[in-house]
């Protein structure tokens, strides 16, 4: 009730109000017109009663008359419809009161019809309690009255005043009249509120449905956008990946000194590129919310190894001392974890670490700071004598896309979103990342993180096929096939295979590959994944259901350019046996096919726990 109202204003526009609800606005109505009906029939009646010189009915009608002129001119003024009603109801009873009592010492219908018009209006007004507080206030008195009366012991001093025919009639009418037109401006009160529920409700509905609409078209733009990247990572790590691999050909081919400084130049170049690509790729999923963790066994000891082996070499070529230290409880347990979100964590971590560090040494720790039962908490810690970070960078460091300077960017390159990475993969597992870092001294960066421990005691295997050299030539009598539509690749694997004797079969996609081995022999199979008229998936679950067991149980590598992270899952799925991601190192692959070509013979494949780990 914003409006300014006047003190002269007599208007019911000015006291209605949008802000307030249709009951209000009705309530409003029924004060105004109803005390402008009461100011007349009170007028007429006051006219009457002091006509025939009733005095005790002229001063209640009186009053009545004069309460209802001071509060139509309240309500048009302060439309104070409460407390307006509450006064009302509050004299209307006091003179009913008198009026039994006093006045006509009696119940009569103009009584009835009172009492029943301020039940009425008691309760639309003011609602159920209030409206029960006035009833009972009238209805009691007037059978207190009855109840004396039939007891004869209401003996009043003076007499009751006989009211003539026609003020009965004008009070009956009147009352009826505003009996009927209380309900009736209620009713429709009513119906309009109904009515207005009813179009909230069709609007909400019809909201709903855009809203819904407008969730399913964002869903979409979203999943295009990941298919989308999905689809960019195979096109550009492709291509990548055979730059990468023809380097690495051409570096071991004994080039000459110039030319190998610049394949050197080529092949860190075409790294750099492909764990940028990477980088947003896995950002992308994560963000997605696709991520799933995995919950596998594995050893800390051979897992860190494994993380750390490359950096390693890298810290070497650098000239930085690296010093990795698990602690050694760990070494025969075997604990229940995502080995690969682990390898992605510190892999980041001691990545930047090499990065940041001229000179000085990097330190990797795994400690086992609790070690219950069948749980052990592990801290794992990475520190470095680098740059360091500037005090108020600390936190920023961990947005997407963001470094620490601009002569950051300048001087290591990067896309600043390894932290990035880190940060939601341990905050996804509730987890949180701790840094301290000194400027000019060195940065630390460290997290927790709990293990369920299998009952099983950790045998590091001995007899694991040693590192094959680039001239071994135990895999020559293998009669391998190859799946791969890109004949860059294609090119590619022939190259490195004549390396150990192989001379594969080439199928150009799935489907070509699954007629190869319906008519031919083979010992083991490398299956790109993406190929045309028949993907890699598809095509090795034709060959799982061949009716000929030989031709079915044949070993099958996938080759994957693909960063899902559910892969492992999928090649598991289609009955595939191990997965190599591209660019793969020659030594790890060399290694699966003569393992799985081993356990062929022997009649007893698994799906390898050998990860290959990222580069
Ligand atoms: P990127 O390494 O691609 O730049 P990150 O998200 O991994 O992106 O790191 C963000 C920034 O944090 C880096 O650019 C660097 O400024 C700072 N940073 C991260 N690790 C270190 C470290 N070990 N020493 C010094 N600075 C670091």
């Amino acid at each position: 009730m914003n409006k300014k109202v006047r003190f002269f204003n007599l208007s019911l526009d000015k006291i209605l109000s949008k802000d307030l609800s249709i009951l209000d606005n009705a309530r409003l109505r029924l004060l105004y017109y109803g005390l402008a009906l009461a100011f007349f029939t009170l007028f007429v009646i006051l006219a009457d009663v002091l006509y025939q010189r009733h005095i005790i009915l002229s001063i209640t009608t009186g009053i009545m008359f004069l309460a209802s002129a001071v509060l139509f001119k309240f309500l048009t003024y302060k439309p104070r419809w409460m407390l307006i009603a509450h006064l009302i109801l509050i004299v209307a009873t006091i003179v009913n009161i008198i009026d039994i009592f006093i006045a006509i010492q009696n119940v009569d219908v103009v009584t009835v019809e009172v009492i029943i018009m301020i039940m009425l209006f008691g309760f639309y007004m003011l609602g159920q309690k209030a409206g029960l507080i006035y009833s009972l206030l009238n209805v009691v008195p007037v059978l207190t009255l009855a109840l004396l009366q039939y007891s004869n012991n209401y003996v009043p001093p003076f007499k009751p005043e006989k009211v003539d025919e026609t003020t009965t009639i004008i009070a009956i009418a009147a009352c009826f009249i505003l009996i009927a037109f209380i309900h009736s401006h209620f009713y429709k009160a009513f119906i309009k509120t109904i009515t207005q529920l009813k179009e909230t409700s069709d609007k909400q509905s019809g909201l709903t449905a855009e809203f819904e609409s407008a969730m399913e078209k964002a869903q979409k733009s979203s999943e295009a956008k990941s298919d989308f990247l999905s689809t960019m990572s195979h096109e550009i790590r492709t291509p990548l990946n055979a730059v990468i691999g023809m380097s690495n050909l051409l570096i071991t081919g004994n080039p000459r000194p110039d030319q190998k400084e610049n394949l050197e130049v080529l092949k860190f170049s075409a790294g750099n590129l492909l764990s940028i690509v990477n980088d947003v790729l896995d950002f992308n999923k994560i963000e997605s919310g696709k991520l799933v963790f995995e919950n596998i066994k594995f050893n800390m000891v051979e897992l860190m190894q494994n993380i750390c082996g490359g950096q390693m070499m890298t810290a070497r070529t650098k000239g930085l001392l690296f010093k990795l230290d698990v602690d050694s409880i760990l070494s025969r347990k075997v604990l229940f974890g995502d080995p690969t979100r682990i390898t992605q964590i510190v892999f980041n971590l001691v990545s930047n670490a090499l990065k940041f560090t001229a000179d000085g040494n990097i330190w990797v720790k795994a400690t086992c700071i609790e070690d219950r039962h069948n749980r052990v908490t592990v801290n794992f810690l990475v520190k470095d004598t680098g740059i360091g970070i500037e005090k108020d960078r600390l936190d920023i460091i961990f947005e997407p896309f963001i470094q620490e300077s601009l002569s950051t960017t300048r001087q290591y390159g990067g896309t600043g979103l390894g932290l990035a990475i880190v940060k939601r993969l341990l905050e996804l597992q509730g987890l949180k990342i701790k840094v301290n870092s000194q400027p000019g001294v060195g940065s630390e960066f460290s997290f927790n993180m709990e293990f369920p421990v299998s009952t099983e005691v950790f045998e590091p295997s001995d007899n694991q096929p040693q590192h094959a050299t680039e001239n071994d030539e135990t895999l020559s009598a293998i009669r391998m096939l190859i799946a791969e539509d890109n004949p860059v690749n294609v090119m590619l694997m022939k190259k490195l295979l004549s390396k150990w004797s192989i001379v594969p079969s080439i199928a150009e996609n799935g489907e070509r590959a699954v007629e190869l081995v319906q008519y031919g022999n083979f010992d083991i199979i490398l299956m790109d994944l993406q190929m045309p008229v028949m993907n890699g998936f598809d095509a090795a679950k034709e060959i799982r259901k061949m009716a000929d067991h030989q031709k079915s149980s044949i070993p099958i590598i996938a080759l994957t350019a693909s960063a899902l992270f559910d892969i492992r899952e999928r090649v598991q799925e289609s009955g595939m046996n191990d997965y190599v991601s591209k660019p793969f190192k020659p030594n790890e692959l060399f290694e699966k096919i003569k393992m799985l070509v081993a356990k062929s013979s022997t009649g007893k494949f698994k799906f390898s726990d050998t990860l290959v780990i990222p580069q």
